[in-house]
């Protein structure tokens, strides 16, 4: 992933990640996962600056169910992503 290798060249280098990363990359990540629902790819944007554990409901794109999203990221800034269905 181009972010993270952005991340880890600025922590070698022992800058701020904030300050060494690229504007553009800096809000939204896309994130690709299975609809829990029907197994379809959808695509997410998960906003990094909204912090460090973030949950939310999105509507499948292909078959409309809700997905609960739950987003998490590691020390590294690394990100975990959990999809459940949502009622
Ligand atoms: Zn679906």
């Amino acid at each position: 992933m181009r972010w993270r290798h952005w991340y880890e060249a600025a922590r070698l280098a022992g800058c701020p990640p904030a300050a060494a990363r690229p504007a553009m990359m800096e809000l939204l990540t896309e994130w690709v996962g299975p609809c829990p629902h029907c197994g379809q790819s959808n695509s997410f944007e998960i906003d990094r600056t909204a912090g460090r554990r973030q949950a939310w409901i999105e509507d499948c794109w292909v078959c409309c169910r809700p997905i609960q999203v739950a987003v998490g990221f590691d020390a590294h800034g690394g990100l975990d992503v959990v999809l459940a269905p949502a009622q």
